[in-house]
């Protein structure tokens, strides 16, 4: 049986969007499912996009999304060059074929001409050049004057073919247009280079967003007039920001390396992407790269387009944070750390323990610990708690007798810590979580903290503990 090769081909714009990453996924899955080949294929014919680094962007995502290519730039290949700037001669000795062949020709209108040009009631091309004498494009070729080279479509017939996901797409030849092959810089379009390229590199299956659905039959065109066999074809549907828009790098959405700033694991972005556009067998959410592999199937992706849920992706890398090890938590969490206001002042891996379970990405750490260093004077109406019956005349008693206990300790242990509470407790015959609720607001000065007030009282350590809570009687009496 033939070997599965299919490719991502990214134009280097210096983003690496998730609708782009989730055609290189989809790739990716596909070609491992099948013991096939990925290829990675730099499309940068449109010279005025082309961004310094932005291959690397493209690499250093992939790796971080542990998707791999067998052939590209940097892992070589036998089907080379993989950067299309590299491979001007070969699209150029193409397009002539196509042109000695009649199914492509010289075109030398200009931008005023082409600006206003219609043909059979829309604005495009009118293949005016296509019935130009032979001496006459000679001439103009001896001239100099600048030329493209466009596809000669038959305005006759249909065109048909199969797509994995769409199924059978028809068009009448009518409403395709005579495209730009080859640009007057001798530079391909994308609508030539993808067809030789594909060919050229053995690409069996095509998988890239439905907006080339509707220009495929010209590429299949190209493929006959070639004699070449047609690649299958996988077209996806876009990710959506809402119901009305794409998400679009253009508007800053969405881009993976922003996800991994704000504290997104590669893995749960990965697994989120997954299913934006497929679904599997079961209701499965959770998956590792082996599990998609096994799992994704063509016949699962959609034929309508997915919306964008930041908050589920959200839900999903909690879920991911939960299960790393407590050390590989701290690897993640340390810079999140180092940029909040406890840096240098209280233990990172106390307040590690505290939020793995409490946060759903990286990036809520400097807000989740900022309450400790903005201790300060607090309404002491917040220590009414009703279903406590506390009110603060009652917390004051709870401070102060909890406080003597507390400063005759010597070992400043969660346990001893513990035991005064529910000693306090009994002294006034209230539930212990009424003391505990009290010292919390007490040391923090907040109703709401990751951990209740023995870990808190553990990262703030003796001293401070027993500061706060004698800062803490002081404005209760006043
Ligand atoms: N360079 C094209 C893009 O980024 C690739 C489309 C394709 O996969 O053929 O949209």
């Amino acid at each position: 049986m033939k070997t599965i090769r299919t490719r991502f081909a990214p134009s280097p714009t210096g983003f690496m969007h998730v609708g782009n990453l989730r055609s290189a996924l989809y790739a990716f899955l596909f070609a491992k499912q099948n013991n096939g080949k990925l290829i990675l294929r730099i499309e940068n014919t449109d010279t005025d996009r082309v961004v310094p680094g932005a291959v690397e962007v493209i690499y250093n995502t992939c790796k971080a999304a542990k998707i791999t290519f067998d052939e590209g730039p940097n892992e070589g290949g036998n089907f080379g060059p993989y950067v299309q700037s590299e491979r001007k001669e070969i699209y150029q000795k193409h397009a002539k074929e196509l042109i000695d062949k009649g199914h492509a020709y010289y075109c030398f209108c200009d931008k005023e001409r082409l600006a206003n040009v219609t043909f059979m009631g829309t604005h495009r091309y009118d293949k005016h050049c296509l019935y130009l004498s032979k001496e006459q494009i000679e001439e103009n070729l001896a001239k100099g004057i600048p030329y493209t080279i466009r596809q000669n479509i038959p305005i006759e017939g249909v065109s048909e073919f199969e797509d994995l996901v769409f199924g059978k797409i028809t068009i009448p030849n009518k409403e395709l247009e005579d495209n730009v092959l080859l640009k007057s810089d001798g530079m391909p379009t994308y609508n030539f280079a993808n067809v030789v390229d594909d060919h050229l590199m053995g690409i069996t299956h095509v998988i890239r967003g439905n907006e080339y659905l509707s220009s495929t039959p010209k590429y299949n065109f190209l493929y006959d007039n070639f004699g070449w066999e047609r690649p299958e074809y996988i077209h996806l549907t876009p990710i959506m920001k809402d119901e009305n828009r794409k998400l679009s790098k253009r508007h800053g959405d969405a881009n993976f390396d922003d996800f991994i700033n704000k504290g997104y694991l590669a893995e749960a972005i990965v697994n989120y992407i997954a299913l934006l556009g497929w679904s599997p067998k079961d209701n499965q959410e959770k998956f590792t790269m082996e599990q998609l592999i096994n799992s994704f199937s063509v016949s699962g992706l959609s034929r309508s387009s997915s919306v964008f849920d930041e908050v589920k992706m959200k839900w999903l890398n909690g879920e991911y944070i939960k299960e790393l090890s407590f050390d590989n938590f701290m690897n993640y969490a340390i810079p999140y750390f180092e940029k909040s206001n406890i840096k240098g002042k209280y233990d990172y891996n106390k307040f590690g323990h505290l939020l793995q379970s409490r946060i759903e990405t990286f990036g809520e750490i400097p807000e989740k610990v900022s309450f400790i260093t903005n201790y300060h004077k607090f309404d002491k109406n917040l220590y009414y708690n009703k279903r406590f019956k506390i009110d603060y005349n009652k917390a004051r008693e709870v401070i102060e007798i909890s406080l003597s206990l507390f400063n005759k300790l010597d070992n400043w242990l969660d346990e001893e810590l513990n035991n005064i509470i529910n000693k306090t407790a009994e002294v006034l015959e209230i539930k212990s979580g009424a003391v505990y609720s009290v010292l919390r607001l007490a040391i923090s000065g907040v109703q709401i903290t990751p951990g209740g007030a023995v870990e808190i009282a553990d990262i703030l350590g003796k001293e401070e503990t027993i500061e706060r809570l004698n800062k803490a009687l002081n404005w209760l009496r006043d």
